[in-house]
């Protein structure tokens, strides 16, 4: 156990929305209802590596947005002398996000994910001489989900439906100089990145000064 007089929570939006971190004495209605108000969504990113490029040099980024990933980024491993293992492999990243994301994470098994994307990159890219380029050149995959992060749970807050101006004020505020909150969702301006969570942090950095500065010091 960690004993201190002042601490910073800086959980995501969805730690917090859950009951992973127990608060003794709770913590007050206005605090609760401004973090259920506010909404954090998913993210998915279906990583797809290749013994060999089959799409056009100096392709870099496709959107499809009617299709079932959304958008790819093409790129090429850089090797260094700790990754000659890489020299030659390039990688597909198939990014997902939002409600879709939210959807798929929680009916889709990742394998299956693995198949769909290279099925649209087997449409994509065939040609007569090679009807499933994708699928030929795989290497290796990965399907990273961030709902299933246990520790963040989700990707990006988002202005949510329902949620009313000032909620994120009232979770960044402190509570009784003691507890402070910091992360991208307690910034009122510039969620989701991390720009937001970096100044939150320099904010509630601030707080805990002042709280702990003796009354009357100049400092
Ligand atoms: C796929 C993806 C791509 C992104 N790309 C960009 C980008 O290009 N540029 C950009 O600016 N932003 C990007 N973002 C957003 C950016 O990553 C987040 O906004 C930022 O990381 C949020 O920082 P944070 O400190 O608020 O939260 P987090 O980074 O989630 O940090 C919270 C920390 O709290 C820890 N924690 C949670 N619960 C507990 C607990 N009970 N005990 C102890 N520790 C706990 C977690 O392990 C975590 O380390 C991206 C996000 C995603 C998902």
């Amino acid at each position: 156990m960690i004993a201190a007089n002042r601490v910073v929570l800086t959980p995501s939006l969805k730690v917090l929305q859950s009951d992973k971190i127990r608060f003794e004495p709770a913590l007050p209605d206005w605090k609760m209802t401004a973090i259920h108000r506010l909404k954090m969504s998913n993210a998915i990113k279906v990583i797809l590596v290749f013994k060999e490029r089959f799409w056009p040099e100096g392709m870099w980024d496709v959107v499809c947005t009617d299709s079932f990933i959304p958008e790819f980024w093409m790129t090429t491993y850089p090797t260094t002398d700790h990754s000659q293992h890489l020299r030659g492999l390039c990688a597909v990243v198939c990014f997902i996000a939002g409600e879709k994301a939210e959807r798929l994470s929680a009916s889709m098994p990742p394998e299956e994910m693995v198949a769909r994307s290279l099925q649209q990159l087997d449409d994509l890219f065939a040609t007569a001489a090679c009807r499933a380029p994708a699928t030929r050149a795989l290497h290796s995959s990965h399907v990273a989900d961030w709902a299933k992060e246990e520790y963040v749970m989700g990707a990006y807050s988002f202005p949510s439906h329902g949620a009313e101006a000032g909620d994120r004020q009232a979770l960044a505020a402190p509570l009784d100089g003691t507890v402070f909150f910091a992360g991208e969702a307690t910034h009122p301006a510039i969620n989701p990145c991390m720009q937001a969570a970096m100044e939150s942090g320099l904010r509630a950095a601030g707080e805990v000064l002042a709280a702990a500065r003796p009354a009357g010091s100049r400092l």
